[in-house]
Formats: C-alpha cells, structure tokens, sequence
C-alpha cells in the first residue's frame, strides 16, 4: 500500500527564503486540465513531451481542444527517471501527489475508487516522448475486485461484460505487475473456448467469465504466492511502478536501439477513466489513421471493432472490420470521428493515428499520435500536406527521411518471375501488404533463431508467426520481412515492420503456422519447413514459396519525383556518382546524378576477357613487350570513356586514373607457390607426361617470379596510386590516350564535355607536379593528332594526411580536389579498411570504444578535421577549387551534413545512394542554413 512519508521540508528553506524566492517542490503529476502548468514547467513543445510523454501531452491538448477525452491525469517522466534512480521507489511527494489526482477525478467523475456503489475505474497506460507502440506496459480495469464487480452487475445489468472486465484486470495484472507467465492464463481461456466452440472470448458467456475470473485468481495464488490485491490504490501504485519498470524492459531497450531513441528519457504514465467498448452492439473500440499509412491516398485507414475493448483490434485474434464500414453500423459516430479526424490532422500539421472508444454511442478519443508509415506513404503525406498548404515545402522535404528514400528504392519481385510463380502454384497466399517491398529468405518460426540465422550464420531470413508481440521485435529487426498468419493492418507485426522499413505481410489466414511443430502449411497444403524459402511481397501481399528474382523499383512515382526536386531546391551540395560504366552512369543519372565524381578505371582492367591482357602487360619483361599489350588495351579503354561521355552528355565526368597495386590482377602468391610445388612433385613422381609438366611448370614459375617482384609486406601503402603512375608512365599515358580519343571522338558527334582527369594517392606536390605534366604532354599529342580543342581538368584525390596538410602546394597543380576518405580514414587511423570490419574494429563498436564505424560515417573529429585543413588550405592557394567527396561516406547522410558544414561542392556517392544524397544535402541545407562562402 501507498505509505510513503509525507514531504518534509527541512528549516533552510525559511532562510532561504529571506533572500530568494522558495523553491517550488517538484510537481510530478499533471491533470489533464494542467496543460497550461505543464507548458510554463517544461518550458517548450517538445519539453512538454519529454515531460508528460507523447501520449500524456496529447491527451491534454486534446483537452484544450475541446475534444471527448476521458479526465483523467498523467505522472511524469522526471517521477520515472527518480524512481529508477532510486532504485524502484517513488519520489518524495510523488504519491501524494496521485492520491489528490485521484480525489479530483472522483470529484469530476461522480464516482469513487473502489467504491461498490459508484465504482470508478482507471487504466495505467505507458507514455513516452516517442512512441515505442506496444514495448512497455500497460494495465487496464485497474480498481475492480470482488465487491465492485457485484456493484458494477447491479449498475450495468450486464455480468458478462463486468466479469470480461474482471478477468482482463487479472490476466493484465498477473502478467505485467507480477511478472507470471501468460500461458496458464490463455489455456485457462482456450479450455473454454473449446468447450463452447467459439472462436473469441467475446463470444464466452457471463457464468464463463466469471468461472475464469476465479479461475485466474486461483492461478495468481499458485504462481505468485500471494492473493490478487483486491485494494484499488495498491493495485494502482503497482501497475503503476510496473509500467515504470517497463522502459527498462528488454524490449523497450531493443527497440530503442534500433530506433534511436536515448535511454535516458523514461516514461510517463497516464492515469485515465476507464471507458468501455464492450457494453453491448452499441459500443466499440477502434484504431485509425486520418490517412492511409500504407499507400498514403488521403483517406481514412484503420479497423475497429463492435463490443469490445482496447487489445482485442491490435492483438489480432477477433476478426476486425475495416474502418469504412463504421459509418454503415454507427452512422452518428462515424461522422463525429471524420470530423476529429481532420481537426486533429490539422491541429498537428500531420497525420495522426487515434484510438478511440464507443461506450453507448457516446465517441471518446482516447489517445492520437504522429502515424507512423511506409516509405511511400510517407513520400506522399509530405507531398500532399505541403500541397494543401498544411506544412511548406521545407517541412515537407525534412519530414521524409533518407531511409524513406532509400526504401523507395528496395527491391520490387520481378513480373515475370512473380508471373511464371503463380503459374507454377507457388503463390501459397495472399494477406494485407502492411509494408511494401520484396524479400526473400529462409522460413524461421521465432524471433531467437531468426536473430541466429541472420547475424550468426548470416543467413537471409523471413520471420512467419502467427502474429508477433514486442519481444519478437529483435527477430523482426533481423529478418529481410515478416509473415504472419493472424492480425491487421494496425497489428504489432504491421506497426513495427512499417516502422523499419522491412517487408511485411500479415493476416495471411490461409496458411497455417505450426511453431511447435516448425512447418506451415497452406490452403492447398503445401508444406514449408524451416529452413525452405519464401519470397514476400509486401506492396502485393503475396507470398511465394521458393526464391524469386528481384528487381529494382520504378523511380518514376510522381511524389518521389517531385519531393526530390523540392530538395533539390533547398540543397547547395551537387550530388554525383561514382560510376565506371556507362550503364551505372546512366542509371545514376536518372536518379538525379549531376556528374560522375569517380570512375575507378582499373575496374575495367577487371572484366574477364581483359585480364589476361592486363596480366601479360604486368608479365612483360620488356618495354616493347609492355607497349604491344597496352596498345591492345588502349581501345577497350576508349570505347569505355566513349560510353562513359555519352552518358553524361554535358556533365562532367571524373575518371580516376589506375590505383590499386598490380599485384591485384595477378594470381595469388600462395596459389602459384603451391601450383609449382604440386608440379614440382609430379615431375619427381613421374606423374603426367614430363614435358607438358616442364612446360607448365615454367610458366607458373615465370608468373611467381614477377609476383614476387611485386610482393610488397603492405601493399595498400606501397607501390599503389600516383606512385604507380610515376612508376610505369606507359601504363596512365596509355589510359590518358584513351581518355582523350574518346573525348574527340566524342566531341565529334556533338556531345558535351567536361572531362576531369583525377590522379589518386598523392602526398606531396612533387608528384603531382611530374605526373600532370607527363598526363598533359599525352593529351596535347592527341589533341595534336586529332585536330581538337577539348579542356581537360587535371586534379587529385586526398586520401592520405599529408596530402591534407599540404594542400595549399598541392593545390598548385590540381584544379580540383576530391576527398578519398576509405582511404583517408584508414590511412588516418592505422586501420586497414580490408580487415576493419572483420577484425577488431566490430569488437571496438559492441564495447562502445567508437561509437560508430569510421568507414560508414566520416569520423569529424579526426578525419574530419583533416578535410577542414585541406579545404582551407586548398582554397587559400586557389579560390575557385573544386572540392568533393568521393569515399563511401558521400552516400551517408550525415557525412553529407558535415561536408555541407564543410563548404564541399558535392557529394559523390554510389548510383542508387543518389536520391538519398539529394535528400540528405537538402536537410542538411534547412538544418544548417547557407554555408559560409
Ligand atoms: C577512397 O579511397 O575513398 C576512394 C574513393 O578510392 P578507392 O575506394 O577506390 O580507394
Ligand atoms: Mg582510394
């Protein structure tokens, strides 16, 4: 019970007094007529969230606005935080502080707490400043016991639906409060479902019920070892101490992590009047959003049902109708809730997501939210509430995140795969299609084994359940998409799936999901193990066995379209692509690309049919030898750049010259050490026709031979870049040529130019200085030859620290620069960027020793730090320099936030990062304001 000492303010505080105003104590719990209060104490908006919750803050404005909400009043996050601290107990004052809340909702309500003549009841509900839907605790009914529940018959006439209400408080209590397993609860529950033959509690009749009720008490003696607590206030401070105790719940903190929310925030809890939606046909209970969360088309979206109360439409086991059909069975409401419906939408500027009540015909709106959406349907609200003038273009275009954007570019089946299934029969069934998107993976039936599978035996998985609960969310964040066979489209599996993008189909009543047995089977009785494939639609709903083919999305969609050319308004940073072909080029062009930042030439070195040319180039023993394999090279080069410029007709086109080491287009040391050895052997052993043998083994030993010339203890730092270039002049002479032929040849036909000539790995401006000069005696030869006039730009990458130090010198031989930061973060940390990954660096982000990997979000402080020197001294020698970036993190939105702070020109990431880019650059642009010129 509630005993806890009653504040006492010790005597300082006189004398404190005298001179400053006394402090006010704490003030932790808020009426829902306290708004005003509430407002002066938090300070802001989005201080009053953080301190009465999402939920808390909304139902009081809903309040002020003159909306039905039932009073009631909210306890703080501050109270949540203190009683965590103070390891599970209440803050001073804080009780007292309910227990007056508590008397001024009898006084409003007419009704008394655990009162049998006039009972009043309260629901204890979760509340943070974002809302983590369904991952911490929530008790409802909160007040029944014995006598109010007989009380409650002699008011109602109904037993049944106060013995419903009953048993609810127990199951809800026993599981969240005392912490007793749900199981003997639902068998209880399931015994007499079956001994009716029904389908849902709903349908139990009131002796049932009240058999149950026992029942469940019973269960709670066994399990807990203590009776049910039949005083109201003690069950209210335990439910709520319980729903404290919920955000440091396993769930709450998984979903945390994956969301992003700070662990330090805690949880409001919300105290409110219980109303009911199972009094009968004439009440219900509902979910909606004021538009389609799927789709993202402007209307209503949702379900609810007839005679029933609050879980029963998300829990997924009563079959729920969709919400159109409300003004078809309670017309009144239906237009009561239309109208709130676009007061809230507007009130917010966005779209919201209600619960709502009907007790008696009478419409209570117990909480509205921020919908969560789809990628598309977010895409569209933006459009579509800046379209009506609801939000500007700004706040459209930062509403969508990168993540939408980057969604919006999955992988969608591929028609005639998707056709030729049907065809096949191996369309096992259709379900909603809560969470557009293709996946394919390997059935697993619980959220442990498909965490396993997926990061363990890196396996991709689709999660198949018959509906999920909060702690399947760690399964559900590693699956490629989910399938469950029960629940609707505002069900935990929908809400969640929607939220992280993953791909999710739900309600698939024809299959049948077996856990225990691990296998589904469909209607036509097909039969899955786990371990079998599954490919999902979740645009379609449609769910295959087998593993379709994928292919990538229209990106024509007209609200994707125009949001990015919103952002493309507001953006100052230019967003290229690195491409090396002319297929990726004109892809990326077609996503928005306004250059190519990166071609990685020797990429082209790699195709199958070329290595060996470039290998015998590398082999040759003499100039000449050399000169005969690079003139064989020469027009497979050209004929790329010529595909290359065409692409990017009237862009300019970055083509970095030869980097790696070229011990990289040669067999491996180790293969060719044991290929010798096993011939070696042979020959010895007589096995095999010795001159074949001798033959064979020459030429293995000639190729280790010059492999091991080449062997260097670290390559990535050795004999690699412009060192290469300085090194082997025939070999970027060559590539010159080619660039320059394809530029006339191409200069020829009309086509626009603007060809930048990009020498990697430089540290010094000496090499520059010779490696340029050899670069533009080729080009002027060719230009010679051909008869043309074609500017071609010459500048460097920086991607090692030197480079960055010195960049005022080396800015006097390159017009432009783009920072190489794989290489500039490996080569500033010590870290190889081949084993980073694998090796210690993973270890470094699980204990937090970096907060983040380096080589996926530019590291400002260091790395970072070197790229502000290398634009500052860059610019400082030649004003007009061109800088931008063209490492992996030019896709990573807020990298591109700090080369926006950075005064970069653009971005230069990989073709499908490229609309993430625009949007990213734009909200970096609203986020920071104009850089400084
Ligand atoms: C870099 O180092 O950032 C870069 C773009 O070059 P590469 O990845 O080819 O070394
Ligand atoms: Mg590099």
């Amino acid at each position: 019970m509630a005993t806890r000492k009653k504040s006492s303010r010790r005597a300082p505080a006189r004398q404190a007094s005298v001179r400053t105003k006394v402090k006010a104590p704490r003030k932790y719990v808020y009426s829902f007529d306290e708004i005003r209060i509430a407002e002066r104490a938090a300070g802001s908006a989005d201080n009053l969230r953080g301190l009465l919750g999402g939920k808390g803050a909304h139902l009081a404005e809903m309040k002020r606005l003159g909306l039905p909400v039932p009073p009631g009043f909210v306890v703080t996050t501050e109270a949540c935080n203190a009683f965590l601290a103070a390891r599970d107990r209440f803050p001073r004052g804080m009780w007292d502080e309910v227990l007056s809340a508590v008397k001024a909702l009898e006084r409003s309500t007419g009704k008394r707490f655990g009162d049998s003549a006039k009972p009043l009841l309260v629901s204890c509900r979760s509340g943070a400043k974002f809302s983590m839907p369904g991952m911490m605790d929530t008790v409802l009914n909160i007040g029944l016991n014995d006598a109010v529940a007989e009380g409650m018959v002699r008011l109602t006439g109904d037993e049944r639906f106060v013995y419903d209400a009953y048993r609810r408080l127990i199951q809800m209590f026993s599981t969240v409060v005392l912490e007793l397993s749900a199981k003997p609860f639902e068998s209880l529950l399931s015994d007499y479902r079956s001994r009716r033959g029904v389908w849902n509690d709903a349908e139990l009749p009131a002796e049932d019920l009240k058999e149950i009720t026992t029942g469940f008490k019973r269960i709670v003696e066994e399990e807990a070892h203590r009776p049910f607590p039949t005083d109201a206030l003690e069950q209210l401070e335990l439910a709520t101490k319980a729903v404290f105790r919920s955000w440091n719940g396993k769930r709450a903190q998984d979903y945390r992590n994956a969301a992003g929310i700070a662990h330090d925030l805690g949880t409001a809890v919300n105290i409110v009047t219980m109303v009911f939606g199972n009094l009968g046909t004439d009440s219900g209970t509902g979910v909606m959003t004021t538009r389609n969360v799927t789709t993202g088309e402007d209307q209503l979206e949702g379900d609810f049902l007839v005679n029933a109360q609050g879980e029963d439409v998300v829990a997924g086991n009563r079959r729920t109708l969709p919400i159109a059909e409300l003004g078809r069975v309670m017309p009144k409401v239906d237009k009561e809730l239309r109208r709130i419906s676009r007061l809230l939408e507007k009130h917010y500027r966005e779209v919201q997501d209600i619960e709502f009540t009907i007790e008696r015909g009478k419409l209570w709106i117990l909480q509205t939210r921020d919908a969560k959406r789809t990628a598309k349907a977010a895409i569209r609200i933006a459009v579509d509430l800046a379209r009506e003038k609801m939000i500007t273009k700004a706040e459209a275009v930062l509403r969508v995140q990168p993540d939408h954007v980057d969604f919006f570019l999955h992988p969608q089946l591929e028609a005639g795969a998707r056709a030729s299934a049907r065809e096949k029969g191996d369309l096992l069934a259709e379900g909603l299609n809560v969470s557009p998107g293709a996946a394919i993976g390997q059935i697993v039936f619980d959220a442990d084994t498909a965490e396993h599978w997926a990061h363990q035996l890196k396996k991709p998985v689709i999660l198949v359940r018959p509906e999920t609960r909060p702690d399947d969310v760690h399964g559900m964040l590693a699956a490629q998409g989910v399938v469950t066979s029960r629940g609707g489209r505002t069900s935990h599996a929908a809400l969640v799936a929607r939220q992280f993008g993953i791909p999710a189909v739900v309600g698939v009543v024809d299959i049948e999901v077996n856990v225990e047995r691990r296998q589904l089977k469909s209607a036509s009785g097909t039969l899955l193990k786990e371990g079998d494939w599954l490919s999902i639609d979740g645009a379609t709903g449609e769910v295959f066995k087998g593993e379709l083919t994928t292919l990538v999305p229209d990106v024509t969609d007209p609200y994707f379209v125009e949001l990015l050319s919103w952002a493309d308004r507001f953006r100052e940073l230019g967003v290229w692509a690195n491409a090396d072909y002319a297929r990726d080029a004109e892809r990326a062009r077609r996503f928005g690309a306004e250059g190519i930042g990166l071609c990685r030439t020797e990429h082209m070195f790699f195709e199958a049919e070329r290595l060996p040319i470039v290998q015998s180039m590398i082999l040759a023993r003499t100039p000449e030898e050399r000169a005969e394999h690079l003139a064989k090279l020469l027009p497979v080069q050209r004929a790329d750049f010529v595909g290359l410029f065409k692409a990017m007709d009237g862009l300019p086109v970055t083509i970095r010259l030869i980097d790696p080491p070229l011990h990289e287009f040669l067999p491996s040391r180790d293969e060719l050490n044991k290929a010798v050895t096993e011939l070696e052997l042979r020959l010895k052993l007589n096995d095999g026709d010795a001159s074949v043998l001798q033959r064979e083994l020459h030429a293995k030993r000639k190729v280790l031979e010059s492999v091991e010339a080449l062997h260097e203890q670290n390559p990535m730092l050795g004999l690699r870049g412009v060192r290469l270039g300085i090194l082997m002049p025939e070999l970027v002479r060559m590539q010159m040529r080619a660039i320059a032929e394809a530029a006339c040849e191409c200069a020829r036909e009309g086509v626009k130019l603007k060809p930048k000539i990009m020498i990697p790995l430089a540290a010094t401006s000496a090499e520059l200085k010779v490696q340029r000069a050899l670069l533009e005696e080729e080009a002027r030869m060719v230009l010679k030859e051909q008869g043309q006039k074609i500017p071609f730009q010459f500048g460097t990458m920086i991607e090692v620290p030197r480079a960055a130090l010195v960049a005022d010198r080396i800015a006097e031989f390159a017009e432009f620069f783009s920072f190489g930061t794989n290489d500039l973060t490996q080569t500033t940390f010590g870290i190889s960027r081949d084993d980073a990954e694998t090796g210690f660096l993973s270890e470094y982000l699980q204990k937090g020793i970096l907060v983040r990997n380096p080589f996926a979000t530019l590291d400002e402080r260091g790395v970072g730090e070197l790229m502000r020197i290398g634009v500052k001294l860059g610019r400082a020698r030649r004003k007009n320099l061109e800088i931008g970036i063209c490492g992996e993190h030019g896709g990573d939105p807020s990298s591109i936030d700090f080369c926006h702070r950075t005064g970069l020109d653009y971005v230069s990431c990989s073709p499908f990062r490229v609309p993430v880019a625009r949007l990213a650059a734009a909200h970096a642009a609203l986020a920071n304001g104009r850089r400084k010129e």
